[in-house]
């Protein structure tokens, strides 16, 4: 019989846990694994606010991907996938195609702007390493050229952040670190800097325990963070923002630095190939297929899974894009032994911590809310337990946090 041949798209947290389990279950003469990614690297996303503020060396937060893989057993292609024809199990990519059997799209998100005039032109927006890397040196250059460029003086020290969800709120922490060590390395008083925080909703973190989000709040403010809270980013424009409460008032906060971090969606590659989506989320069936497509698997934050406890989408998270690869492996050596009966994926969900910067967060895991340096502790026991899934000991003590207080 002919060997079938699967195709992983992206080495992110659902792509490389099904190409490393994957790895470890099929035979070389049952499958053909090839893994695509546009990089050679894998960056932990969840790690990407502490880049970007300057917190951490980017270096730190990526890996190469061949070091995770069984080169004898996977084929890693370093391309872009720009489309699927399912018609003809054929994927484009910018420097060639692929045919496959057997398809998992696991390319997360991009950042989603809702179509507000400016933001794609003038804000950044956390997404990977380039953009990480371009917002620490732009708010470096703010603080650089604050004692030696007389225009726009006093905005260069105000960075507004559009969207008080886990993104923004983990971002906010690191500046918080951050700023003092800039305000000293270029002479800047620290009382001239303005950290904005701009939330939409009635309140930071919506939808999250109170007492925390309290816990968090107070915590932000002590190191200089603003909150304007149901308040809209309306437009985005070379000077900063407009924003808006109800329709009535609108204001305009001038800023050199403006980061979106107020919405995310599926890539763009999934619109593009035709499959049917709510920005850029295919709604898969319980075996992480989907429906009509019996060949190809969406996990990740290209999926969209139902909570029926409560007849909402789970948010997307990297928790959630690791367990559906474990269970897209499992869905896939089954089709490629020929059994009929796939398993149904079930979150298992453990809980969600925030961090506050790297001495400080505030969380709930297995039932327990905790804050301070014991979920502090907790978020790095998270990130190492990432690594350890995927890479095991070795990957842990390579890029794992030991800096444990
Ligand atoms: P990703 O892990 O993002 O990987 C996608 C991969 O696909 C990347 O390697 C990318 O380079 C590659 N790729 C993209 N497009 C293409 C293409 N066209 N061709 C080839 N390759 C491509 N979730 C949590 O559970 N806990 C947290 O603490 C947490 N913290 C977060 C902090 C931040 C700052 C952000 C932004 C998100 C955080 N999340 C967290 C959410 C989490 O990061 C995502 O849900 C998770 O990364 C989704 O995993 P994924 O496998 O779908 O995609
Ligand atoms: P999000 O969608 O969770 O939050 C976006 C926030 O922006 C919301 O509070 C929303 O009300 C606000 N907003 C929307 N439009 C706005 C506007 N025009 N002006 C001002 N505010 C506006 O997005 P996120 O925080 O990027 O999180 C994305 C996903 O990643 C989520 O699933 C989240 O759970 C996950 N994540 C998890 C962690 C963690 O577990 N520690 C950290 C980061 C992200």
């Amino acid at each position: 019989m002919r060997k079938q041949k699967i195709v992983i798209l992206g080495a992110g947290y659902g792509g490389l846990m099904t190409a490393t389990r994957l790895q470890k279950t099929v035979g070389a003469n049952e499958a053909d694994i090839v893994l695509v990614n546009k990089n050679e690297y894998h960056y932990e996303t969840t790690w990407l606010h502490e880049a970007s503020a300057g917190t951490l060396h980017h270096d730190r937060v990526r890996y190469d991907i061949k070091t995770v893989i069984d080169q004898n057993k996977v084929d890693f292609i370093k391309d872009t996938a720009v489309e699927v024809k399912t018609d003809e199990k054929k994927v484009i990519l910018e420097n060639g195609e692929i045919d496959y059997d057997y398809l998992v799209v696991a390319l997360g998100g991009e950042s989603e702007t809702f179509g507000i005039k400016g933001l794609k032109e003038y804000a950044f927006s956390i997404v990977n390493v380039n953009s990480a890397r371009q917002i620490r040196e732009h708010i470096e250059y703010q603080f650089a050229t604050y004692n030696t460029e007389e225009d726009k003086k006093d905005e260069r020290l105000t960075i507004v952040v559009g969207g008080a969800g886990f993104t923004g709120i983990e971002f906010l922490g690191e500046l918080g670190n951050r700023i003092p060590e800039l305000c000293r390395e270029y002479d800047v008083d620290f009382n001239k800097v303005k950290i904005i925080c701009v939330e939409a909703a009635p309140m930071v973190l919506p939808g999250f325990d109170p007492e925390l989000v309290e816990y968090a709040v107070s915590h932000l403010e002590k190191k200089g963070v603003e909150f304007r809270i149901g308040t809209a980013i309306k437009e985005c424009t070379t000077e900063g923002i407009i924003v808006g409460k109800g329709e009535e008032e609108v204001e305009e906060i001038k800023a050199g630095t403006v980061i979106w971090a107020a919405g995310v969606r599926g890539n763009s590659l999934i619109e593009k190939s035709g499959f049917e989506a709510m920005r850029g989320r295919v709604k898969v069936q319980p075996d992480l297929r989907v429906p009509g497509h019996d060949n190809i698997f969406i996990i990740g934050d290209c999926s969209l899974i139902i909570n029926e406890e409560i007849n909402r989408p789970y948010p997307p998270t990297a928790q959630i894009a690791m367990q559906q690869g474990e269970t897209c492996t499992r869905n896939l050596v089954s089709l490629i032994r020929n059994k009929t009966e796939l398993e149904t994926f079930k979150p298992d969900i453990k809980g969600t911590v925030c961090s506050l910067g790297e001495d400080d967060a505030i969380g709930v895991a297995f039932g327990k809310k905790m804050v301070g340096s014991k979920a502090s502790f907790m978020k790095k026991m998270v990130d190492n337990r990432a690594l350890y899934m995927i890479g095991g000991p070795s990957l842990v003590l390579k890029k794992g946090k030991f800096n444990i207080l």
